[in-house]
């Protein structure tokens, strides 16, 4: 096959030849990117119009009991300055979000076992009481099955756990031994099974990725099916082993948007701050590649400049009303309409559990 004819295979079928997927990603030229976006935007308006769905982020801890070789706030970062916030700041930090027109928030952390299954239950069932249509995602990593089924009854409706990389090799290489590939794809499926929307994803262009490795993960993700898809370019980080690796391009993060729109045309697709970060008009284009979520920061300023994930963090020095504002003028200037709302799944139903 050639360029064109993959990219119209993947859009009319949402799929190619096994052997088809490492050329679709290496051989990419800019024209067939332009060719793929244009599809990708059709897919995309097709299920969702010219929208693009807000969804207010909270970053309510960088505690992390974890050493993911790339992250800022590994365990063994000595040098990352430690916060977590209380039951009432983030119950305030979601207000202020519900304020904005807000119907979704991420509680996002590392994984801080400060906070019990009680504790996270009490904040996600109280933010359900005082605000009944919020719509809860959580986003605080590998717990086992039971836990996951108290979150998802005390009112939460999402979870986002990227695999990372479904390749065994690489997940090594990213990870120490004790954090093993087979768990977070556990995770995953207990995820699915309980109910969740689950968002699963990878970083692009780590160290030691190869289009192998990018083509597992397509071939993961096929099988999953998750309602959530999240990717973004790696970006080092100095106090971490892969400071002075090179970052990821905006160039691929942007192709494989387009690839995954048109395998998984009503998916949800975030523009990710890391895309914003390499590039300054990342998320514009994240958007106009096939994406059609962004993710404001609800974080409170002062703790904003401390969840580190990667270098030159974008959005660290505003305060929420700022951040939002500035998303809704980048959608507006590019004709693309935000939308506050729930923004489920295309026809995703909630089954309470017997
Ligand atoms: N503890 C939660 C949240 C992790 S942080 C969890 O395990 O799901 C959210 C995401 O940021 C990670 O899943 C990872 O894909 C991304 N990330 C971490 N470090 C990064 C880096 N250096 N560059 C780009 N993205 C990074």
């Amino acid at each position: 096959m050639d360029e064109k004819e993959r990219i119209d295979c993947l859009f009319e079928t949402g799929e190619l030849p096994l052997s088809e997927y490492a050329p679709l990603i290496d051989e990419r030229s800019k024209e067939a990117s332009e060719y793929l976006f244009e599809k990708a935007r059709i897919r995309q308006e097709e299920n969702f119009g010219k929208r693009v769905f807000l969804r207010g982020i909270i970053e309510f801890s960088n505690f992390c009991r974890c050493d993911c070789l790339y992250c800022g706030i590994r365990k063994s970062n000595a040098h990352a300055e430690r916060y977590h916030l209380t039951k009432d700041e983030i119950l305030s930090c979601a207000r202020q979000g519900y304020g904005f027109g807000f119907r979704t928030v991420v509680l996002q952390s590392g994984e801080d076992l400060s906070y019990t299954d009680e504790m996270i239950c009490d904040i996600v069932s109280s933010i359900r009481a005082q605000m009944p249509d919020m719509t809860v995602t959580l986003s605080i990593g590998e717990k086992d099955r039971a836990s996951y089924e108290r979150y998802f009854d005390a009112g939460a409706d999402r979870y986002l756990l990227r695999h990372e990389s479904a390749s065994p090799d690489l997940y090594a290489k990213l990870h120490p031994a004790a954090q093993t590939l087979e768990n977070r794809i556990r995770c995953l499926y207990d995820l699915k099974d309980i109910g969740y929307q689950v968002g699963a994803g990878m970083m692009l262009e780590t160290p030691y990725q190869k289009t192998e490795d990018l083509v597992e993960d397509l071939l993961f993700l096929r099988q999953l099916r998750p309602e959530m898809i999240g990717i973004g370019p790696f970006i080092p980080h100095k106090d971490t082993p892969f400071r002075g690796e090179k970052e990821g391009s905006t160039d691929l993060c942007l192709f494989m948007i387009g690839v995954l729109r048109l395998m998984f045309p009503k998916a949800l697709i975030p523009a990710t701050t890391a895309l914003g970060t390499v590039n300054p008009l990342g998320r514009e284009k994240g958007i106009l590649a096939g994406g059609n979520v962004i993710m404001p920061n609800l974080s409170p300023k002062r703790v904003r400049g401390k969840y580190l994930l990667y270098d030159g963090k974008i959005c660290t020095g505003e305060d929420a009303s700022q951040c939002q504002g500035c998303i809704r003028g980048r959608m507006k200037r590019i004709g693309y309409e935000v939308d506050p709302g729930r923004g489920d799944y295309p026809g995703w139903v909630r089954r309470e559990r017997t």
